[in-house]
């Protein structure tokens, strides 16, 4: 089988069922239920339009969606297509952090990789919390001090309100200037962060400017 959804895609998807299945539970009017489902389908097509055929059977299943039981059976009928993240070695990880010399490597086990975007975990020892993000292909970690904030928050990278603590990293500056520091708030649980996303261009923006 084929695999060709990416974790957050599969999210995306998720969403809109969950639009359908509220649309029918709770609208009366069927023309107002038709046009969530017209709708919904329409960003699906859009996300998967590269796909060509083989992602037909998907827009006409979703249409089909009645309610949440069928919901539930039609995304687990998606989850064979879903393209997991590579599977790192504990070595792998520590070559990715090379100037962490506390790194503690989480249980690799503990992760589902199909529901990942990015592997991250928190180390209560260090205050660290530990990205690996894959960009275009090339995996890369990224390693930053970690507050968890007393109160909810936006996370930068699935832009869903929740958990949140400020994640920065030691930069260096420009000419002259010494090193700064560049962050954001982000998810404290990285696994729901990674349920939340539907798109890759926050993270890949956040990972960018700690860079620059
Ligand atoms: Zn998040």
């Amino acid at each position: 089988m084929e695999e060709f959804l990416h974790p957050h895609e599969y999210n995306f998807i998720k969403k809109q069922t969950k639009v359908i299945v509220d649309a029918q539970s709770t609208n009366k009017d069927q023309d107002v239920v038709h046009t969530v489902i017209t709708l919904a389908r329409e960003k699906v097509a859009q996300l998967v339009e590269g796909q060509g055929g083989k992602a037909l059977p998907l827009l006409d299943a979703l249409t089909d969606v009645k309610n949440a039981h069928e919901a539930d059976s039609f995304l687990l009928s998606l989850k064979p297509y879903v393209i997991p993240f590579p599977r790192v070695s504990e070595k792998k990880i520590e070559r990715l952090f090379p100037k962490e010399k506390k790194l503690k490597v989480p249980d690799l086990e503990q992760f589902d990789y199909h529901a990942l975007s990015y592997l991250g975990w928190y180390d209560l020892g260090t205050n660290k919390k530990y990205l690996v993000v894959n960009i275009e292909g090339r995996l890369m970690g990224v390693a930053g001090l970690y507050h968890p904030s007393s109160k909810q928050g936006l996370c930068t990278i699935c832009h869903s309100f929740g958990e949140v603590g400020l994640f920065t990293k030691k930069i260096k500056g420009r000419k002259n200037e010494s090193t700064i520091s560049r962050g954001n708030y982000v998810c404290k649980d990285s696994m729901v962060c990674n349920d939340n996303m539907t798109s890759l261009d926050e993270l890949n923006a956040f990972i960018y400017r700690l860079h620059q």
